[in-house]
């Protein structure tokens, strides 16, 4: 058993843990001074303890956010008081705000410029499924959808006290990795996350086999009428043809952008 040293009284008796292996022979002037870890605990000790956050906002959940990194509240104590303008140079990002439709392909595009490890935190309620805007023509029900997410924090906005939490449920993540078994390390398992298009409707380009399924199906309109099959089922069916008139009303608007542009 180690001893307690007189240039750190601190120490209590009771915190010093005897020595696991009988190989490791300490002088006795050194036996409060040495300190005997694992690799993992140094590593994921040294990456919780600088984690930088990506400067990134979207809406109202921002300026919790923003309050969190002010004085109050001190992100500092955690090594995280510097919100890094590029995701290069950044560790986790904090999606705080209302995702909409337009904003997914350069969150994705960002969540790809950061250098692994790399985590996400979904805060608020817009961030984590939609919130208030849910079911919304612009908005997106939850970034998990598109990129993958450490931690959620709900609330609208979450106060500076979840944030925190939050944050602190992501050391506890980083502290439970191994480096034996991190991805990225391991060729095999580099993630690249296809940036979403944003067409008419926003789409992942993962799921376009399934798109292509659905919208590809034949409309059942002729089969059913012949068959006499009523109109509910035909409707359920398929999506129907595009009338003469809406082909137009669409063509009009396509020349009315392409003078715009002009
Ligand atoms: S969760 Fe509430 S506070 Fe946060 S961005 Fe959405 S509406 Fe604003």
């Amino acid at each position: 058993m180690a001893t307690a040293s007189p240039n750190f009284p601190e120490i209590k008796q009771e915190q010093l843990q005897p020595y696991l292996h009988d190989s490791i022979v300490v002088p006795d002037e050194l036996q409060a001074n040495v300190l005997v870890t694992t690799l993992d605990k140094v590593y994921n000790w040294s990456r919780k303890s600088s984690m930088w956050p990506l400067l990134f906002g979207l809406a109202c959940c921002a300026i919790e956010m923003i309050a969190t990194a002010a004085s109050r509240y001190d992100l500092a104590r955690f090594g995280m008081e510097v919100m890094r303008p590029s995701p290069r140079q950044s560790d986790l990002m904090i999606v705080s705000g209302t995702v909409t439709k337009k904003m997914v392909p350069a969150i994705v595009r960002i969540y790809n410029q950061m250098a692994e490890p790399r985590y996400v935190l979904a805060m608020g309620a817009c961030a984590t499924g939609g919130g208030p805007f849910k079911e919304g023509y612009n908005v997106v029900s939850g970034i998990d959808k598109y990129i993958p997410v450490d931690v959620y924090v709900p609330g609208c906005p979450p106060t500076p006290e979840a944030l925190i939490y939050g944050l602190l449920k992501v050391h506890e993540k980083v502290e439970r990795q191994s480096i034996l078994t991190v991805p990225w390390y391991r060729k095999d398992q580099s993630e690249f996350v296809p940036v979403p298009r944003l067409g008419p409707d926003i789409f992942d380009p993962r799921q376009v086999e399934l798109i292509k399924e659905t919208t590809m199906k034949k409309p059942a309109v002729a089969s059913a009428a012949a068959s006499g099959g009523d109109a509910a089922a035909t409707h359920a069916a398929g999506p129907k043809e595009v009338s003469s008139k809406a082909k137009a009303r669409m063509e009009e608007a396509k020349r009315r952008a392409a003078a715009k542009r002009a």
